[in-house]
């Protein structure tokens, strides 16, 4: 018989007791050394105590815990620009758990790969899908909007009484009183693009995001003519000075933030700036434990100190920036060729040729013949006076931009902008010498600069410091702004499939405006004594912004999908009392029951991300990857795709059954013939399924050119060209991409008015406010003590995955303000005490955490908990409101015109204010 087969004699607790003493025994034993190996032989035999078990089944249970049938790669989009790749293993028809793929094509051996990517909401979304917030049925509202009252519905039923309001609306109120709103279409362009096609064909208005959510860095579209363009995050590898401002990277991009802390390795420096010690700030060199909303002062103060000491970049300065253009010192308007020339042209400009010593026309400018910025042997003047003369022969006084500037930074002396921001001056000297000589720098920026009221001065500021020092347009360089996946890379595909159309056929609203403009929002600062109300009425006045619905009607359908408006709406009670009640309709398109979705009428169960097809892109990373259908949508749930084709299938019906004339939408021109709607949404039969939509995006953008959905179930695909419409830079084998290389080594203009970085807008409004050149102007004034910080954490995207019972428990369960302990003691508060947070807005109650990380004078509560999140009362936007910037409004000069998501006034939140007490519960 062989030892494996002997029976086995079983082993009791004593038995064991006795082996183990007698060999510890054996080995005590002198002599009886190692060498000898006389003891160990005592263990041979029967020690298995696994084997005497009677059942042994329950090995097999864990087991199989790692078994499945089928793994299917998908991803999240929650717009938390991680754009992570992930396995999802099936077992039985049940998601059973999600693994990261790593299987990220490496750019080059000289860079950290993507590989594994991946936090920890994504680890746990499976859990997610089959949550009690999930919804299963069409349901409709029985009780109150809110009140979580709701029976359930067939498809049909709920899609007819929407059928039939959004025709409606259309034929007795006009297309414009049906509205849509959906955000970031990089996260999942093909359930975007099945609202976006049905409000273009319906003529509805389709509402902006990105500056709502004030992820906008306004700063980006004055200076540079874009959106937002940042390197993706490899190339932070490349820097060797990174400065974290407003941006806590190891919260907020949690896949991306090793390549930071990776770069000091590789001989980087790395300097944090943020009011509270976190978690980012661990891995700095240089801490600034800045005053809030002080930001902007301190880069201005950096720049007159680089300025000071010859830390500038001048050829680059010279070549790549407006600031050696002329301007006219009477009217502080820029010199142009209308000045000039009889006939001359309004976007022509000058600058000083010190070799020739006359002003010249500067080339690729908006209206320049010349689609090139070198200067061909002109050496233009960088400070000074000088006269020129005009078309109408007097001769008057200019001077350079730079001379302006260099005026306007003298008042930031170390000492005045030492004692504003409370941090040491010889530091503040430190940062500016290190920010001038070690090349490349990068400011890698955040919402916890971007979501001020003065944002558009802070974004100038900081692109001022990384355009002095030469560092825009260059790998490791620049300023590079992350908050929201906004970008769409294969971006031509997108919008065909988005608006089919065009984009000129679309009703587009800018959402703050919209929001303020339909609700009783207030805001009671005065703008160089005119309220803001009168910078809007003259705005829309002029065409700058758009406001619909035209003539002052208001609203009456509003759908939502793949948003959560109501719960991140800023001042969402005084929405949820004004524009909410005015709405007739409300919609929400949801897979999970979310603020929104409680307080609308008609809900309809989408899909998550794991039972759908689509595709995924972020500026974190130059890649493309899909969404797959692990399962079919679970429950009664559909595909945004299909939910939107049954949605224009049923109005086609519903049109036929009615017999609908075409309706005649005078804005465009445009029959719309609404029997005929599913025939138009599918592209006239030509794309059916969401699988043939994302295959349509592919084919149809540069960026993705050869690729098919199914490929991308392979592996993820880094973009293999860049759009020159729509790209500043190119794709680069081995390198990691960086925006803004067509201009520094092509020498193609910017896109901005004068085709240089522009720093100087001489816009009436702009002269008029003091805002022409990057400037500091104080936080909004507000009456209470505290700063409302609400910022990204790291428990949530937003307010996704915040009622997840794994979220909940790596922290108190429910929501909570961080406070410091001297204000704590000054107000005799203690930890986990409820208290009632208070302005002249509105109040929340919800517990506290004493924070000595947290900043004297501010207090933080990590944004997106629900409203029905564990608040004894109200939530973290009862306490906001909605003001809106003058300057943001304007449109119709050069290169600043509204474009959704491009330029548009941003629904801002860090100026507000407020006092805390006690909570009597
Ligand atoms: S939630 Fe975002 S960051 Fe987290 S794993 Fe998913 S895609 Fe990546």
């Amino acid at each position: 018989m062989s030892a494996k087969n002997r029976p086995q004699k079983p082993w009791s607790r004593r038995s064991f007791i006795t082996t183990a003493a007698m060999t510890a025994a054996t080995l005590a034993i002198p002599g009886c050394s190692r060498k000898d190996k006389p003891a160990l032989s005592m263990l041979s035999g029967d020690f298995d105590p696994l084997r005497s078990y009677p059942y042994r089944g329950w090995e097999d249970f864990y087991r199989k815990i790692w078994t499945w049938d089928k793994v299917v790669r998908s991803t999240h989009s929650a717009n938390c620009t991680g754009s992570c790749s992930w396995k999802v293993y099936v077992r039985n028809g049940v998601m059973v758990r999600e693994e990261q793929a790593a299987d990220y094509p490496r750019i080059s051996q000289d860079l950290p790969d993507y590989n594994p990517r991946g936090c920890q909401k994504g680890g746990c979304f499976v859990e997610y899908v089959y949550g009690p917030q999930r919804l299963r049925y069409p349901l409709i509202r029985t009780g109150e909007r809110g009140e979580g009252k709701w029976r359930r519905a067939t498809w049909d039923e709920a899609l007819t009484l929407v059928a039939e309001k959004l025709l409606d609306n259309v034929y007795n109120y006009g297309p414009d009183t049906n509205t849509f709103f959906s955000v970031i279409p990089a996260m999942s362009p093909v359930s975007f693009c099945a609202g976006s096609r049905l409000a273009n064909y319906i003529g509805g208005v389709f509402l902006s995001f990105y500056d709502w959510y004030c992820d906008l860095p306004p700063g980006e579209p004055l200076t540079w003519g874009v959106q937002t363009e940042a390197c993706e995050c490899a190339d932070w590898f490349n820097s060797k000075y990174i400065v974290l401002w407003g941006s806590n990277i190891s919260q907020t991009r949690i896949p991306d933030a090793h390549f930071a802390y990776e770069a000091r390795y590789n001989g980087a420096k790395i300097v944090c700036i943020s009011p509270d010690y976190n978690s980012s700030a661990t891995h700095a060199d240089l801490y600034f434990q800045i005053n809030p909303g002080t930001d902007g002062i301190l880069a201005l103060g950096v720049a007159r100190l680089l300025l000071e000491q010859n830390l500038i970049d001048v050829p680059y300065v010279k070549e790549q920036t407006d600031l050696p253009f002329l301007v006219l010192s009477g009217t502080k308007r820029f010199l142009r060729q209308s000045d000039v020339e009889p006939k001359g042209k309004e976007d022509v400009f000058y600058l000083w040729d010190a070799r020739q010593k006359r002003a010249v026309p500067t080339p690729g400018s908006m209206g320049s013949e010349q689609k090139t910025i070198q200067l061909n042997g002109v050496d233009p003047a960088l400070t000074g006076s000088f006269s020129v003369q005009l078309a109408n022969g007097k001769t008057v006084e200019v001077t350079t931009v730079f001379e302006m500037l260099k005026q306007e930074l003298a008042q930031y002396t170390l000492d005045k902008v030492a004692s504003r921001t409370g941090l040491p001056a010889h530091e503040i000297e430190l940062f500016a010498k290190e920010l001038g000589t070690r090349k490349p720098a990068m400011i890698i920026h955040g919402a916890g600069t971007n979501h001020w009221f003065h944002n558009d001065l802070i974004n100038r500021s900081f692109i001022l410091l990384v355009a002095l020092t030469g560092n825009v347009g260059k790998n490791g360089g620049g300023f590079n702004h992350y908050v929201g996946q906004e970008r769409v890379w294969p971006e031509h595909g997108f919008f065909q499939l988005a608006f089919p159309e065009g984009r000129k056929k679309q009703r587009f609203q800018n959402t703050t405006l919209w929001s303020y403009v339909h609700s009783t929002s207030k805001d009671p600062h005065l703008y160089n004594g005119k309220p803001i109300d009168w910078y809007i009425q003259e705005s829309v006045k002029n065409g700058w912004m758009p406001l619909w619905p035209k003539g002052g009607r208001k609203p009456r359908a509003f759908i939502v999908w793949r948003a959560n408006y109501l719960n991140q709406a800023k001042g969402n009670e005084i929405l949820e009392s004004s524009l909410w009640r005015d709405l007739d309709l409300i919609v929400d398109i949801n897979y999970r029951m979310d603020t929104t979705a409680l307080y609308s009428d008609v809900v309809l169960p989408a899909a998550s991300y794991y039972e759908k097809v689509d595709i995924n892109t972020t500026d974190c990373h130059s890649y493309v990857h899909p969404f797959g259908k692990a399962l079919e949508p679970l429950f009664e749930s559909k595909t945004d795709w299909d939910i939107f084709r049954a949605l224009a299938e049923k109005m086609a019906e519903l049109a036929t059954k009615k017999g609908l004339k075409p309706f005649h939408d005078d804005a465009f021109d445009w029959n719309r013939d609404f029997t005929q709607l599913a025939h138009d949404w599918t592209g006239k039969g030509t794309i059916l399924g969401d699988e043939q939509a994302a295959n349509f995006i592919l084919a149809n953008a540069p960026e993705t050119k050869g690729m098919t959905y199914q490929q991308l179930q392979e592996k993820p695909q880094r973009f293999v060209a860049t759009d020159p419409e729509a790209w500043n830079s190119d794709i680069e084998d081995g390198i990691a991409y960086t925006p803004f290389k067509h201009q520094l080594e092509k020498k193609r203009p910017w896109r901005t008015l004068t085709g240089r970085q522009q720093f100087y807008i001489d816009h009436p409004w702009y002269l008029e406010l003091g805002e022409a050149l990057p400037t500091f102007k104080e936080p909004v004034a507000e009456k209470y003590p505290l700063y409302w910080n609400t910022p990204h954490g790291r428990w949530s995207i937003h307010s996704t995955w915040r009622d997840h019972r794994a979220m909940l428990r790596l922290q108190r369960g429910g929501p909570i303000v961080y406070m410091h302990p001297d204000d704590a003691r000054k107000r005799g508060l203690k930890d986990n005490d409820w208290v009632r947070i208070y302005n002249n807005v509105g109040q929340c109650v919800c517990r506290l955490q004493i924070l000595p990380g947290e900043k004297p004078g501010r207090v933080t509560m990590y944004h997106g908990w629900e409203k029905y999140l564990g608040f004894q009362q109200g939530g973290w936007q009862s306490l906001t409101y909605i003001k809106i910037k003058p300057t943001q409004l304007i449109g119709k000069y050069g290169h600043v015109n509204f474009r959704l998501n491009y330029w548009g006034p941003t629904g801002n939140n860090r100026d507000i204010k407020v006092e805390i007490e006690k909570a009597k519960v």
